[in-house]
């Protein structure tokens, strides 16, 4: 099916919003990303069961994206569609010491409304942006606690074969992956907390927050860690001392606050980004013998001509 036809059915058949040419800076927190052939927000697990459907059957590629937190579109977009969460999934309610939590909430929203509860085990997750979804898909985390210390259970919509429950413990929770099912699109999770001292909730905050201010170059858009940390390591070290701060390629520079950054200092493209990945990683090579590996996601074709 071309995608006029694509786009045409979906908008009659979808309670959400279907657009053609989407640039994707709008959707990314580098604020770099061409334009998505489609972009379509479903707002109800209908409307994810009947995208996913069509685009299976006219075999368009399609990629799931949450805030864009995390990603790196090309500077040519995405041929195919992205798909995101819309307003049924952007609720969340609370129950003794869980929270049910749809795929879209922002991650920021559930760790205050967990904190102004009393409930304690989401403090880690303080400063990280995005999703629930995307936070449970990147097992997002920071100095040693992630979201599969949480998550008792996660709902994927698998296309063509409806819902699934997986429970938490059943997930192989790695570094930055979560053993999730590839095609499957997380449309809700419950995530297990505990009650806890308040003014304990609230020390551990404000101490991971003013840390990120302090070493975080918060006010610059970017994608957070470029690079997983290497065992026993730190990226961000190796960079460092590699003399990479400050290195620029176009418009993306290695942050001189924290090297593992890269920003975007205005009209980075993401081939600038690209380069300057290539470039941090042959030196660290060189420097170091340790090949750094992205933890950002790349969406799109990334061939230089
Ligand atoms: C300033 C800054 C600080 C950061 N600090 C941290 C940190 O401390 N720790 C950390 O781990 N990360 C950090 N990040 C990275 C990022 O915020 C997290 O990975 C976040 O959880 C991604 O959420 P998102 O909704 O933006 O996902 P996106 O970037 O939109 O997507 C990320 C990946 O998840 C997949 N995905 C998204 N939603 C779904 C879904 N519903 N179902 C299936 N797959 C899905 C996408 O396909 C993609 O592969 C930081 C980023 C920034 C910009």
């Amino acid at each position: 099916m071309p995608l006029a036809a694509l786009e045409k059915h979906l908008k009659a058949a979808l309670v959400g919003e279907v657009r053609r040419s989407e640039p994707m800076s709008r959707h990314t927190s580098f604020r770099i990303g061409g334009p998505a052939d489609l972009y379509v927000v479903c707002d109800t697990v209908a409307d994810l069961a009947e995208t996913t459907r069509v685009l299976a059957e006219a075999g368009v590629p399609w990629t799931v994206v949450g805030k864009g937190t995390n990603i790196l579109v090309a500077d040519a977009g995405y041929r195919g569609a992205i798909v995101t969460l819309g307003r049924e999934f952007t609720t969340h309610s609370v129950e003794d010491d869980r929270i049910k939590t749809g795929a879209a909430c922002i991650l920021a929203y559930v760790v205050r409304d967990a904190f102004s509860r009393g409930l304690g085990g989401l403090e880690f997750a303080v400063g990280i942006p995005g999703t629930v979804g995307g936070a449970l898909a990147m097992n997002a985390g920071s100095r040693g606690v992630w979201m599969g210390s949480v998550a008792e259970s996660v709902t994927l919509l698998v296309p063509g074969s409806g819902l699934e429950r997986v429970p938490g413990n059943r997930v192989e929770w790695g570094y930055r992956s979560s053993g999730l099912p590839a095609r499957g699109v997380i449309v809700e999770s419950v995530l297990k907390l505990s009650r806890a001292d308040s003014d304990r909730i609230r020390r551990d905050m404000e101490a991971s927050l003013t840390r990120r201010k302090a070493t975080q170059p918060l006010g610059q858009p970017s994608a957070g860690s470029v690079f997983v940390n290497p065992p026993d390591d730190s990226a961000g070290r190796l960079i460092e001392s590699a003399g990479l701060k400050g290195t620029r390629c176009g418009g993306a520079r290695v942050s001189e606050v924290h090297a593992n950054f890269i920003v975007n200092e205005g009209g980075a493209s993401a081939r600038d980004v690209l380069a300057l990945i290539d470039k941090v990683r042959m030196t660290v090579r060189d420097t170091h013998g340790i090949e750094l590996k992205p933890e950002i996601r790349f969406l799109g074709s990334f061939d230089i001509a």
